[in-house]
């Protein structure tokens, strides 16, 4: 069994959108934890994150993933969006503990000309302002692509944030697809070594969800347009491998295809199909 799953419009509240997986097959989700072009977060209400929990817990969901708002940047160069994405990030934690023990995904962020090592220090200098010891939720760093001046599109940067790191225990990575391609990671003919590299640059143990997208454009195009499985560079058989493949096969699988429902709750049906296909 695997856990698959899409994103999910956290609009109509948590149970809504437990339902709304249920009945795209899924039995993980994402959702943006407010409006992901930013904006203030809705106040959460106590009986629907009940309701949802119930619906989680009678369906053996797996861990969700969480996703900040595209407008975070943790590492710009005005001051001025640093404290909105650092205030964001520690809002966001505090309400993830009311659904605890998921998976809360950033972008680690762009450093706009400042330079990769100034962004690695920005973003861990939040890390380290915001993770508390007792926390239950683990806050994933999501892999780049390496669009203009993205930090996290080479494992070694998302290495050097997580050295810098006191809460250590509450922290992980999500791998995209399309953006380790995108950044120049063969996960079609070198799945393997691939995984290789990064046990070797950041540790297996760290990797904790999927981001599971096709790519419109080749590898190391740097462009992190998504495609539908299948339907782009990575191709179908790629997919098969990594769903089936023995380190990644137990981790959350979110798709974020540019689908509308019908289109996810054929794609998390075929990635099940891919996985029940047991070959190499
Ligand atoms: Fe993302
Ligand atoms: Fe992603
Ligand atoms: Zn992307």
């Amino acid at each position: 069994m695997i856990y698959v799953g899409s994103h999910i419009s956290s609009a109509k509240g948590f149970a809504a959108m437990g339902r709304q997986a249920l009945a795209l097959g899924a039995n993980t989700f994402a959702f943006f934890t407010r409006n992901p072009r930013g904006g203030a977060a809705k106040a959460l209400d106590p009986a629907d994150v009940e309701a949802f929990l119930d619906i989680a817990r009678e369906h053996g969901f797996g861990k969700l993933v969480a996703h900040a708002p595209y407008t975070m940047n943790a590492c710009s160069s005005k001051p001025e969006v640093r404290a909105f994405s650092w205030r964001t990030f520690g809002e966001d934690l505090e309400r993830m503990e009311h659904i605890p023990g998921n998976y809360y995904n950033f972008h680690p962020g762009s450093h706009v000309g400042q330079g990769t090592e100034v962004g690695i220090r920005f973003i861990t200098q939040m890390l380290n302002t915001h993770l508390k010891p007792e926390q239950r939720t683990t806050v994933l760093l999501e892999t780049m692509a390496g669009k203009g001046s993205e930090v996290g599109g080479r494992f070694e940067e998302l290495k050097a944030i997580l050295d810098g790191v006191e809460v250590k225990e509450h922290m992980g990575v999500c791998l995209d697809t399309c953006h380790v391609w995108d950044g120049g990671y063969d996960i079609v003919e070198h799945l393997e070594e691939v995984l290789e590299e990064f046990d070797r640059i950041i540790g297996l143990s760290w990797l904790k969800a999927l981001h599971v997208n096709d790519s419109k454009n080749p590898l190391g195009a740097k462009k992190d347009r998504h495609a539908c499985i299948g339907e782009g560079e990575l191709g179908e058989a790629a997919f098969g491998r990594i769903v089936r493949h023995p380190v990644l096969k137990s981790l959350p699988m979110i798709l974020e295809t540019p689908n509308d429902e019908e289109g996810y709750r054929r794609e998390i049906a075929l990635l099940r199909k891919l996985y029940a296909q047991k070959r190499i």
